[in-house]
């Protein structure tokens, strides 16, 4: 039986739904969408694979399910963090799942940040046809030459010139910057000198994707994948004119703007990998109990019963934490609720590898394979550990909240 977590009646519903959804129609095509990719240009779609992906998106559209990440605006249907990590959790059981309904990163925190601190023109040009799913959006903060876990290292310079911001520089890990519909970068910028404070030396800036003067490099690989047509792009900006009114909210004001797009994004990366973890964990149920090895099914050898029980029970266990973090941010108090994110963005990636780790064991050879969506689901958590923040970072975090709590002094 499912324990109700304030999800209200009529949000279990529109759930189940999106269940639903993900369940018959999207999972059941999964192989073939990902079988076009390298049907001639990687870093374009086939028809086949815009057929499916656009006809996922019209219907899910049509049913009223999309956009459910708008939590607190009056554009969305109005869930809350909590029962928004729900259906992030669903939408997490298959790659494709959180663009079919419009809610993948980073086009969420994106227009989270249109919407909070961009102009009406921005709404207008962006705003919209991401709400619409008519193109998407990148984040550009990490760079090759800084160790970027510390965003204060942050270097691209922007200097005004005129009536334009001039940017020089280079990012690497540009996830969607290779996509084809990719429109617009939220850039990390650089724009005061050492006589700053820290944390207002930086800048966020809008720069369209087909500006003068970037270049693509390179797509960085994750474990020899290159992720195409969505892709991790090594880009280089020379002498890259921006008008000055695409600065969003003021110069020094980028760690103000950070700090309100990542909290929400990691609560939905953590639900998803949730969500990919319940998937491996069926998987691996499923094999124990079909196949048969030294006369018994597989579930009934050795220590495959301690090994299921664990994988359920850490899953519980970091669903629960999720579900706590996602309430302290339904709290409205960001300061309060960072320490939770942190735990769970530790804990998350960790018990979804294990449990997918664990199912890719019981599959034998084939788990390793491409034969089970459980190698492609490896190695994207694995990179959790990674993007939005290295596990030390949020381990540091945790520990200076709980040291807080016996001292005044900073840690
Ligand atoms: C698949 C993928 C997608 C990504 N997508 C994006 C994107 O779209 N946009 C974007 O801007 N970036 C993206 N990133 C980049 C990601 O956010 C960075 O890799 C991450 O912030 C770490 O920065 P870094 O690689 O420079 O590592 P570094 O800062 O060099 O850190 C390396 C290691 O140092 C150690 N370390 C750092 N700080 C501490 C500490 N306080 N205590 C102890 N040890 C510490 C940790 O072990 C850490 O892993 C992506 C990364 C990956 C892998």
């Amino acid at each position: 039986m499912d324990m109700n977590l304030g999800l209200r009646p009529e949000v279990r519903r529109l759930l189940d739904r999106v269940a639903a959804m993900v369940r018959d129609e999207i999972m059941p095509v999964e192989e073939e969408y990902h079988g076009e990719i390298g049907k001639g240009d990687r870093w374009a779609y086939t028809p086949r694979q815009a057929e499916i992906l656009e006809g996922l998106k019209a219907r899910a559209r049509s049913e009223g399910l999309w956009n459910f990440w708008l939590t607190d605006s009056e554009r969305g249907i109005g869930l809350s963090t909590v029962e928004y990590a729900c259906f992030a959790e669903e939408m997490g059981k298959t790659p494709l799942g959180a663009e079919v309904f419009n809610c993948s990163a980073p086009d969420t925190g994106n227009m989270e940040v249109f919407e909070r601190y961009g102009t009406e023109a921005m709404k207008e040009r962006w705003l919209k046809p991401l709400l619409a799913g008519e193109i998407r959006s990148a984040y550009l903060m990490t760079e090759p030459d800084v160790a970027s876990s510390d965003a204060t290292n942050v270097a691209m310079s922007c200097v005004r010139d005129g009536e334009d911001y001039v940017l020089n520089g280079e990012k690497w890990w540009i996830s969607g910057a290779g996509d084809p519909r990719c429109r617009v970068y939220i850039t990390m910028v650089r724009t005061g000198g050492d006589d700053m404070p820290k944390h207002q030396r930086h800048s966020m800036i809008v720069v369209p994707a087909e500006s003068m003067g970037i270049e693509i490099l390179r797509p960085m690989q994750v474990y020899g994948h290159d992720d195409a047509p969505h892709g991790h792009m090594h880009l280089r900006f020379s002498d890259v004119r921006v008008p000055a009114e695409n600065l969003l909210l003021g110069e020094g004001r980028g760690f103000e703007i950070a700090q309100g797009r990542l909290g929400p994004g990691r609560i939905h990366h953590c639900m998803r990998a949730i969500g990919q973890a319940e998937a491996a964990l069926e998987l691996m149920c499923r094999r124990s109990l079909d196949r048969e090895a030294f006369g018994k099914p597989l579930a009934q050898l050795g220590a495959n019963y301690d090994i299921i029980a664990e994988c359920r029970m850490e899953i519980e266990m970091a669903r629960l934490l999720c579900l706590k973090a996602a309430w302290y941010m339904d709290q409205g108090d960001a300061r309060a609720a960072a320490p939770w994110i942190s735990q769970i963005k530790v804990v998350a990636p960790r018990v979804a590898l294990k449990v997918i780790d664990e199912a890719v064991q019981m599959h034998g050879g084939a788990g390793i394979s491409q034969e089970t969506p459980l190698a492609r689901a490896w190695t994207h958590v694995r990179t959790l550990r990674l993007a939005d923040g290295p596990d030390a970072v949020h381990r540091r975090q945790v520990a200076r909240a709980e040291l807080r709590r016996y001292t005044q002094e900073k840690v």
